[in-house]
């Protein structure tokens, strides 16, 4: 690791335990005991400054709690693993975390009603109201996840039985959803480039009616799928949802904090997100909006009353079981929020530095790509079956060799092993980076003698 990055390290945790001085003395101030500890991890600071600013020194901490070692990929490395690239945190969103880090932090200044969306110091109100506008709808909820928005859906939607419409690339956390609600998938097929249209939606429409003598009580659809981030025909299929009068959740894990998203425009009667997928956040983050129409069912307020006690539990949504990210979670969502925003006005340039990566991949002899060409989206599929995998075949580190070559270049993120088809998503990846990202993709090819066109 490099000394600098290390020492980084080693200086946010000293000052994290000159924090916890603070936390065990009394509100008074340090007594002299204290004091001389105090002064003890000042110096030690000072010294792990110095070392950062002339990258001296040896690793002194290389563990938390003795056993977790220190994550740093984010530092040493360009990474395109395909999950991660639009979840890591702005550096106001680990401020943010280390501010807020404490157990129900949130909780501070909550007064009554007492519900997470009403406090507003620090201003969690106002974020729903930001957040709904921001995906264009009337209401917003933060969740868990994307996988907790689709259960808040499906638990207020779907009964035993029930017929819910998935892509044929949906997520897995769909069919969770379906499934913990006593729901029954039924999955659109693709067309022959790998796109959910209207029309397949309707024709599904039609065969679920037909098979089940119902109509299906939810669609749920991706914009972009995970598996080829292929755009699918979104407002068509809102518009098909809605001729059938069937409500319309638009799966925005893979767009919601990355592009323009406009719900209303879609057509979407729920609109999800996920924060540590697309808004830079701490996980479990995700969004939940809706219309108006559905709020007073998916965000239905308690009516139970205990038995004996006759307690009763006010304006707790039910769906959401209250309250939901009560922490730091929320706090790195709020903070990245402004980033989040404008970041999704410059989508086009990460559109172009994604084309510009796969163009520079496709010149390399024998490599393709499986997700729909030009890309829209920054995620992608590729098939290098011709050109690496083909010295996998021989090298004594089969497809490994491929991790390490890319590795010792700085570059990780890559399904280590695979050789063949794999994902990789170029997210936040600036020119100089992009550019040398292709760069070390063709050098390796140079290297054991791929040709690369040029
Ligand atoms: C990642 C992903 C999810 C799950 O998101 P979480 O926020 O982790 O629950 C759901 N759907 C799609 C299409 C995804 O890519």
């Amino acid at each position: 690791m490099s000394t600098r990055i290390q020492k980084t390290f080693e200086a946010l945790f000293q000052l994290e335990e000159v924090r916890g001085l603070f936390r065990e003395s009394l509100p008074t101030g340090l007594d002299s005991e204290e004091e001389t500890v105090f002064r003890q991890r000042i110096a030690d600071l000072k010294a792990i400054i110095a070392d950062l600013e002339a990258g001296t020194g040896t690793p002194k901490v290389t563990k938390i709690a003795g056993s977790i070692d220190l994550r740093t990929r984010e530092e040493e490395y360009i990474n395109i693993q395909p999950i991660q690239a639009a979840g890591r945190l702005t550096t106001e969103a680990r401020k943010a975390l280390i501010s807020y880090g404490d157990g129900y932090s949130t909780c501070d200044a909550c007064r009554k009603p007492f519900r997470l969306d009403k406090i507003s110091k620090p201003g969690i109100a106002e974020f729903h109201r930001e957040l709904a506008k921001f995906v264009n709808m009337d209401h917003a909820r933060v969740v868990p996840g994307a996988r907790r928005g689709f259960q808040a859906v499906t638990g207020t939607l779907v009964n035993r039985g029930d017929s819910v419409i998935v892509s044929a690339l949906a997520h897995y956390t769909e069919f969770l959803a379906v499934e913990s609600a006593g729901g029954v998938v039924k999955e659109v097929p693709l067309n022959k480039k790998n796109i959910v249209t209207g029309d397949a939606m309707a024709e599904k429409i039609e065969e679920v009616r037909q098979e089940t003598g119902k109509l299906p009580v939810l669609v749920m659809i991706d914009h972009f799928d995970y598996q080829f981030a292929n755009e699918h025909e979104i407002e068509n299929i809102g518009k098909v949802a809605h001729q059938y009068d069937i409500p319309f959740l638009y799966n925005g894990a893979y767009t919601v904090g990355v592009l323009p998203v406009d719900g209303k425009k879609i057509g979407a009667d729920f609109v999800v997100g996920s924060g540590h997928k697309s808004m830079a956040s701490v996980a479990p983050s995700g969004v939940l909006a809706m219309t108006d129409e559905w709020a007073p069912k998916a965000l239905r307020t308690t009516a139970m009353t205990g038995d004996l006690t006759k307690r009763k539990f006010g304006i707790k949504e039910v769906e959401l079981l209250g309250c939901t990210l009560m922490g730091g979670t929320l706090l790195s969502m709020m903070a990245s929020f402004p980033t989040v925003k404008a970041r999704t006005l410059k989508w086009d340039d990460e559109v172009k530095r994604s084309n510009y990566f796969i163009d520079r991949l496709l010149k390399i002899q024998g490599s393709n790509v499986l997700s729909e060409y030009p890309r829209k989206h920054t995620l992608s599929k590729v098939d290098t079956t011709g050109s690496f995998d083909t010295i996998a075949q021989t090298h004594k580190r089969r497809g490994f060799y491929f991790s390490d070559e890319l590795s010792s270049r700085g570059i990780v993120g890559e399904f280590a092993g695979a050789t063949r088809t794999w994902k990789l998503n170029t997210y936040g990846l600036n020119e100089k980076q992009v550019h040398y990202l292709a760069d070390v993709f063709t050098g390796i090819a140079e290297k054991y003698g791929i040709s690369v066109v040029k």
